[in-house]
């Protein structure tokens, strides 16, 4: 998967280097390039933002740096246009099925807004031949885009086949696809069997797999019923079993 990123701090984007993703970008799973979008200012200050229309405070990245970027990292008229994601609060929300069907994309670009954001005529612009996803990671604000991508890569890269050195531990996961979708994971552990008197719970070393995976069930749904009673209303009653009811 290639992934373009459009920023005025490239120096985010070094954490890409680390860790799961930095062995993909090594290996050629992940191909990643950083672009400064100062490159396509053309002022002695090497200007991107200017004051809102209309009022109001803050500043608002200008559209004319924004157009000329997208325009020399997908040129006009490619017949396979990569899917263009822009973070805003006011997008729609970041989910692990968006991350899913992004991981099945050949080629994203992603636009990190700073200030009030970036002058909307660049979203509408980029439609006419592009796709194109406003895309919030919560209800809250950051100060620019550039958090908002590293989170979505990390999240989507990790779902390129032969990022994850074990396959399974993706479908285990919360919001995994399948038996996981409206779950929270519940609690793990590892060794040793005791640690400041607190032992693992008896059932994790009993060897009966059947039992320990009731009881991981049992455990997501009621940290789930804790911490996402939202979740549990998604689920249809077909999905639920009896000893599920009793939990
Ligand atoms: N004025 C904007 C609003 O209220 O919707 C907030 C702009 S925010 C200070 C600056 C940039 O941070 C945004 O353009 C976006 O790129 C990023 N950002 C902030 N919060 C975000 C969130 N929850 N999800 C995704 N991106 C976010």
């Amino acid at each position: 998967m290639r992934i373009d990123l459009v920023t005025i701090f490239p120096e985010y984007f070094a954490a890409l280097d680390i860790s799961l993703l930095g062995k993909a970008r090594r290996t050629g799973l992940l191909d990643v390039h950083v672009h400064d979008l100062r490159d396509w200012t053309h002022d002695r200050h090497r200007t991107v933002d200017d004051t809102p229309y209309g009022g109001g405070p803050g500043m608002v990245m200008k559209p004319e740096p924004w157009g000329e970027a997208l325009d020399a990292i997908v040129p006009p008229h490619r017949s396979d246009p990569p899917r263009l994601i822009i973070p805003t609060p006011s997008g729609r929300p970041f989910t692990q099925a968006l991350a899913a069907s992004y991981a099945a994309e050949p080629w994203l670009v992603v636009a990190c807004g700073r200030y009030e954001g970036i002058d909307y005529r660049v979203v509408e612009d980029a439609r006419t031949r592009m796709p194109v996803d406003e895309v919030s990671l919560g209800d809250f604000v950051l100060a620019g885009g550039e958090v908002a991508a590293l989170v979505m890569i990390e999240a989507i890269g990790r779902l390129l086949p032969g990022v994850l050195g074990n396959a399974a531990s993706v479908t285990d996961d919360s919001f995994a696809p399948g038996a996981m979708e409206t779950f929270l994971e519940g609690p793990v552990y590892t060794k040793p069997p005791v640690w400041r008197e607190r032992p693992v719970p008896d059932i994790l070393l009993s060897g009966h797999h059947g039992a320990i995976a009731r009881w991981r069930r049992d455990e997501a749904l009621r940290r789930t019923a804790r911490y996402r009673p939202d979740l549990l209303g998604r689920l249809a009653p077909e999905d639920l079993d009896e000893r599920d009811r009793t939990v």
